[in-house]
């Protein structure tokens, strides 16, 4: 069956437009001509039923296999569910398949990639420079492969978290009765009260990237968020969410609350000399999502035949991954480590004998 697919050409001579991180521009690489991408939404396609209150209905989401043939070179391309943009392994041709990208499933947003490919090394380089258990010859033995740029689906919450949040609260006074020192500890019930907003929570919505490693590449600068273009997408991977916003809202509701709770836990003992957390009625509501894309560069690290997985942020360059050690380096890092601690018994020893 013939799908829907758009291929960003060249007005000039007809070769395929990649998006280009470092000018925000749309080149050619044929004749070296670029465009401007138009900071307005696109158009909906003829016919195409926009997504009514800016946010994503929730879709069927199938285990199918979507065939499309490059108008290019008429190679057939077969891609999951999931794939919103590739490029033609055949010809090179950057191709859309707009169908992952309009209706219910357009984007409300996009950040697009501001880190080019080539700067992925140095960034990696930075990223090991402190790590002191890494192996030595790690850089020279080492190498970065399965290098994908991708859209990764995410979901932006916003939402109150009200409700009040209650402590037992003491102070203690002491007081000299004869020999004696009497210390006394009085008791409080004590409520604080909580009215907080959260704005652009992110939560992946891709259930075939790792959790953890999404989270760890935050923050994204949501200040730099476009209308949703085609454009951005040529050249790099792109996929569609295949978790829904309601499946991923419980994430979302928990990191509200362990942030708010860090906050709330801060100050409430102000005016007691200590606070133990006993509840809370802490609830969200004016829960509001947003679908967006944003720009996450995948790759191994390859270190004496095993794979290192990692990601960076393709907006701001932050890395998270594996470490490999050096066996010997660990073990030295470690006494490092128990001799300090062990220096600090003894200081504490010390303080107490005499
Ligand atoms: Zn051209
Ligand atoms: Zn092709």
């Amino acid at each position: 069956m013939q799908r829907d697919l758009s291929e960003q050409k060249c007005p000039a001579c007809g070769a395929p437009l990649r998006f280009d991180p470092a000018s925000g521009k749309s080149v050619c690489d044929w004749c070296g001509k670029s465009y401007e991408i138009p900071s307005t939404a696109e158009e909906p396609a003829e016919g195409e039923a926009q997504a009514e209150g800016g946010s994503a209905p929730k879709p069927g989401i199938s285990e199918e296999i979507c065939v499309y043939s490059c108008r290019s070179c008429g190679a057939e391309i077969v891609t999951d569910a999931v794939t919103a943009s590739v490029t033609c392994p055949y010809c090179g041709n950057n191709i859309i398949l707009t169908e992952k990208v309009t209706g219910g499933l357009r984007p409300d947003g996009i950040i697009p990639f501001k880190i080019d490919k080539k700067d992925l090394p140095a960034a990696v380089q930075n990223f090991y420079k402190d790590k002191m258990l890494l192996p030595k010859r790690f850089f020279s033995e080492s190498s970065i492969r399965d290098l994908c740029g991708v859209y990764v689906p995410f979901w932006l919450y916003d939402c109150t978290m009200s409700g009040s949040a209650y402590y037992e609260g003491y102070n203690d006074s002491a007081m000299r009765s004869g020999d004696y020192i009497i210390t006394e500890r009085k008791h409080y019930d004590l409520e604080r009260g909580v009215n907080m907003d959260f704005k652009d929570i992110p939560v992946d919505g891709s259930a075939r990237l790792d959790d953890a490693l999404m989270d760890s590449l935050e923050p994204f600068d949501m200040a730099d968020m476009k209308p949703f273009r085609m454009s951005y997408l040529s050249g790099f991977f792109a996929e569609r969410f295949d978790k829904d916003s309601d499946e991923v809202r419980q994430r979302a509701e928990d990191r509200m609350l362990t942030s708010t709770m860090r906050i709330v836990n801060a100050s409430a003992g102000d005016g007691y000399m200590g606070v133990v957390p006993k509840d809370n009625d802490i609830k969200p509501s004016n829960l509001n999502a947003k679908y967006v894309l944003l720009p996450v560069y995948t790759f191994k690290v390859n270190y004496k035949g095993t794979d290192y997985s990692f990601a960076m942020n393709g907006q701001t360059g932050e890395v998270v991954g594996d470490v490999p050690t050096d066996k010997g380096r660990a073990l030295t890092r470690r006494w490092g480590t128990f001799a300090a601690v062990f220096a600090a018994i003894m200081l504490i020893i010390w303080f107490i004998s005499c």
